[in-house]
């Protein structure tokens, strides 16, 4: 018997060494297609060569109203910033996106008032598919020190899924979302083929690690894919709270 397993040892060197002897290290190495080169900015915040600009620090250009669709976003730029204004509404990009990396600053006043969902409340819709809130809404909102429901705390899917931690940086502080969005995909007969997922870094932290999302947000009731539909627009939220409204800079999306 053990005769027999050390002949069976020895079939099975031969074979793995011969094995190696017909391969060789180049076999697995991929030289095409070269990845373009893109030159970064010089921190993570400046946008790379390859990026589109959604703000350029002086004009809203690259926005539109969303009650009124073609009229131009008519929320306030002054000092290389924009801020909310409620009675205007929801913008969202005039361009529209399928699948993209997105970097977005945000301020929420030093002074901000309010509680709950009321304290800071803005939203960046990841995909916008209609009027109002309609969308995959990424959740903007001060948490520094302000308890709320978690899955509608700054950095969740709202109403789907919570951050993996509070990385919320004090009011009066800039922050930072940057997110890896993967749109949704739908068959002819508008099932869905593949739902939209997303990664999130909040303020550098990784909040949503490729989560699935269950559908556009859905303020009452489960979420869930009712309509198809293809490539759409990043839309701000105006959220009717009455606390101060924030402000928004360096925004720029890169087409995966
Ligand atoms: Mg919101």
């Amino acid at each position: 018997m053990l005769k027999r397993i050390l002949v069976v040892a020895a079939g099975a060197a031969f074979l793995t060494s011969a094995a190696f002897a017909q391969n060789k290290p180049e076999d697995t190495e991929v030289w095409t297609p070269v990845p373009k080169v893109v030159t970064p900015g010089k921190s993570t915040a400046d946008a790379p060569a390859d990026a589109v600009l959604l703000f350029n620090g002086k004009n809203l250009d690259e926005w539109e109203s969303v009650n009124n669709p073609g009229e131009p976003a008519k929320w306030k730029v002054a000092n290389n910033v924009f801020t909310v204004d409620k009675g205007t509404g929801n913008i969202q990009t005039k361009k529209k996106f399928t699948d993209y990396q997105l970097h977005i600053e945000y301020l929420i006043p030093a002074n901000i008032t309010g509680t709950g969902q009321g304290r800071g409340n803005s939203g960046i819709f990841l995909a916008s598919i209609g009027k109002g809130d309609d969308g995959y809404e990424l959740q903007v909102l001060d948490n520094y020190n302000n308890a709320t429901y978690v899955n509608g705390q700054a950095g969740s899917i709202y109403k789907q899924t919570p951050p993996l931690v509070n990385a919320c940086k004090k009011p009066g502080e800039w922050q930072s979302y940057d997110v890896i969005w993967t749109a949704p995909r739908f068959n002819d007969d508008g099932s869905v083929k593949s739902p939209a997922r997303v990664t999130v870094f909040h303020n550098g932290v990784l909040v949503q690690n490729n989560t699935e999302l269950k559908g556009p947000t859905r303020y009452i009731g489960q979420a869930s894919y009712d309509k198809a539909h293809g490539a759409s627009p990043i839309k701000l939220q105006a959220h009717g709270d009455k606390s101060e409204p924030l402000s928004f800079r360096n925004i720029w999306v890169r087409e995966l």
